[in-house]
Parts: structure tokens; sequence; C-alpha cells
């Protein structure tokens, strides 16, 4: 995702957040985010669920056994051949088929229930009172962590409390029709699906929360990442600075060193009488000069393999590879021409302006490293030669 619509998710959020606005009123994108972040917190509940119910429906035939030893075979026959199967099969479902997965965890939780309910009709009362509320316990207990949220949690209540309220109606009315018993019930099932509910608004909140942290985060990364660009790059020319030489030389060395090329060649180049270029043309077409003397520059640092830099006002520094210092005398004669048939278009007439520049050439030849403060301050007497020689010239540092 890129920075801007992070932002954008960020914003949403923000603004979700503090209008505390339903869901209906968020931001597509913001929905669509929350909701395959919840389509993976809700299979990953399932399969605690079913996880966690598969070993409970076996090892509650312990219970059975205690309750109702003469019928474990008919109530296991109920639990196992109900809740195992649906279990296994939803637990083997992927991400792509949660609505099946919840559809069964449903009925595989509510044949739990109604296997629990099955066993109250062989013990004796109360004890079949107490297992018709233990039902209901559960659904309590459970509802919260259930991958179930609005009209799905409301349908899981629904279809747990009919199937066990027809199957009590139907085989132990005496239950059924305690008021006791039904309050209870309402009273659970209610309390549990506003807790529920509860927790979901919650854990919706809370991945808003994340969301506009982490679009943050990442937004200020980038930032970040652009402010350091813009600190390593002169505004004027686009060029690297004074403070991005150092890297750009180690950088350069570096590529240079391990691909054996030739010798490494760096340029100081200085404009010639720049102060009266600008007295005479006025200062815009001063930097129009620059830029335009800095895009010639990148095009020979590039062809060259190397990379230049703005040093400060009108003096520029290129680093590139040449075989010897014939070839590195060529180069910077090359840029030397190419600067001087450069024409700017100025406000002081119908002519255009040029300009010319002074280089000096500083050579590093040899397999160690060269220092970088070395070969400036050999690139700059050279340059300072050239400029003492008349300028508009190259001079070759000795
Ligand atoms: P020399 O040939 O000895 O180098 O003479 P010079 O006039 O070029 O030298 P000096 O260092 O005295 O003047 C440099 C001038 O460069 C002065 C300043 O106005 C101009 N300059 C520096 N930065 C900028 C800039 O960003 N834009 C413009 N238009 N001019 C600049
Ligand atoms: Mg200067
Ligand atoms: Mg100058």
């Amino acid at each position: 995702m890129d920075p801007a619509q992070d932002f954008d998710l960020a914003r949403a959020a923000h603004a979700a957040l503090v209008g505390n606005h339903p869901v209906s009123a968020w931001d597509k994108e913001l929905r669509n985010t929350v909701e395959q972040a919840l389509a993976e917190t809700h299979h990953r509940e399932g399969r605690f669920v079913l996880l966690l119910t598969l070993p409970v429906a076996v090892l509650s035939l312990i219970t059975d056994l205690l309750v109702a030893p003469g019928h474990l075979g008919e109530i296991a026959a109920v639990r196992l051949g109900l809740v195992v199967p649906l279990a296994s099969v939803a637990l083997l479902l992927p991400r792509q088929m949660l609505w099946l997965q919840k559809l069964l965890i449903a009925f595989s939780l509510t044949g739990f229930a109604f296997s629990m309910a099955f066993a109250s009709l062989f013990v004796p009362s109360p004890s079949d009172a107490m297992l018709a509320l233990g039902v209901v316990t559960l659904l309590a207990l459970a509802l919260p962590v259930l991958p179930f949220r609005g009209w799905a949690l409301i349908g899981f209540v629904l279809l747990y409390l009919s199937v066990i309220g027809s199957f009590f109606l139907m085989n132990r009315g005496d239950v059924i029709q305690s008021n006791a018993f039904i309050a209870i019930m309402i009273l659970a099932a209610g309390t549990a699906t506003a807790i529920a509910h509860r927790v979901h608004w919650l854990e919706r909140r809370n991945l808003l929360l994340t969301i506009e942290a982490g679009s943050r985060a990442a937004t200020l990364e980038g930032s970040n990442a652009r402010l350091i660009e813009l600190s390593m790059e002169d505004p004027l020319t686009g060029l690297a600075n004074r403070r991005r030489t150092k890297t750009v030389f180690a950088e350069h060395y570096a590529k240079t060193a391990t691909a054996g090329r030739g010798d490494t060649a760096l340029f100081m180049l200085d404009l010639d009488h720049f102060k009266a270029f600008n007295d005479r043309w006025g200062h815009q077409a001063g930097d129009s000069c620059l830029r335009a003397v800095a895009e010639v520059m990148r095009h020979t640092a590039n062809r060259h393999g190397g990379l230049a830099a703005r040093f400060g006002g009108e003096e520029f520094v290129i680093l590139l590879n040449a075989d010897d210092a014939a070839q590195a005398h060529a180069i910077a004669e090359d840029l030397r021409i190419a600067i001087e048939r450069i024409e700017i278009e100025h406000n002081a007439g119908a002519s255009t302006a040029t300009c010319t520049a002074s280089i000096g050439i500083a050579l590093h030849q040899g397999p160690d490293t060269p220092v970088l403060e070395e070969m400036l301050s050999r690139a700059d007497s050279a340059l300072y030669r050239a400029k003492a020689e008349g300028r508009n010239r190259c001079s070759v540092a000795a």
C-alpha cells in the first residue's frame, strides 16, 4: 500500500473513532480493510472453538458415564455422531469458506447442547433441570468468544435456543415450563448476547486504533525517508549536495573497486566570473544557468558511470571512472565545451547569456582506497591553477 493510501486510511480510521460512526458510515476502503482483518480473526477463533469442542465432546462422555451409566451408548451415539463429524469438517475448511465453517460451528455447538439435553432424558429430576441449565450456562460462557457477529450472532442464539427449547418442550415439558428456567434462559442468553456485542464493538475499535497507528507510522516512515532524501539533495539543481558527497564517494568507490574498473577521477568545477554573470543577467538567469550546468554534469556523470554533486554556490564536483589521466582530461574538456555552449534566456535583452567553467582534475590510481578529502584538496589546487591561468580551462593535479 502506498503512503498516500495509508494516510487516507489513517484519516478515515481517525474520523470513525472520533465521530463514533456506525460501520455503515465508514469509508469503503476502511470497511474492507477491517472486514478482512475480522475474517482472519473469525477464522482463528473458529478453529480455536473447534479444537476445544472435539476433546470436550469426547471427554464429556465421562460425565455421561457418571450421570447415566445405563444409557452411555445412546448418548455417545448422539454426541459423537453429531458433534465430531461436523466439527472435524469445519476444522478442515480454509478461510475462503468461512461462512460454511461458521454454519458448521453453529450446528456442532447446537448439537453438543442437544446431546446434553438428550442425556437429561435419562436422569431423574432435579438432575434434568441442572443439565438444562448447564446448556444455557454453556451458551452464556461461550458466546463472547464465538466467531459470530451482528445478525450471525442473533441467528446462532435463536437457532440454539429454539433447538434446545423445542427439545425440552416436546420431551421434558416439566422443565421448560418452569418459569424460573425460562427466566434464566432468557436472561442468560440476553446478557451473553449484549456482552458479546460489546466485545465485538471493542474489537472493531481496537482494529481502528491499530490501523490508525500503523498507517501513521508508515506515513511517518515515508516522510522521514523523503526528508532524509531532501537533506541530501540540492533543491535548485536536484543534484546530491555537499553533505551527500561523502556517502556518494564511498558508494561509488565501493562499486568501482568491486567492478575492477579503471582509475577514479574527481573533477572540481567552478563557474567563471559568476558574480558578474548574476550582476549582468540577473539572479534568475544565474539560477537557470546553474540548473543547465547541473544537467550537463548529470549527463556526463551518467555517461561515465559517475555521480555529480553541487558542492555549494557555483561549485560542483563530479566523481567518475577514467582509464587514465588523458581520458579524464578528455572527459573534462568535453564537459567544459558543453558548458560553454549553454545558452540562457534572460530578461535583459534579446540575446542569450553564456558562461564558462574552470575544472580541476584529481586522479586516483592503484588498488588502495582514495581519501575524499585528499582528492578534493588536490582537485581544488588544480582548479585554482586553471583560474590563475586564465579560466575556462581544465587542469590536472600533479
Ligand atoms: P571566479 O571566476 O573567481 O570563480 O569568480 P566568481 O565571481 O564566480 O566567484 P565568487 O566566488 O566571487 O562568486 C560566486 C558567485 O556565485 C557569487 C554568488 O552570487 C553566486 N551564487 C552562488 N550561489 C548562487 C545561486 O544559488 N544562484 C545564483 N544565481 N548565484 C549564486
Ligand atoms: Mg566559487
Ligand atoms: Mg566562480
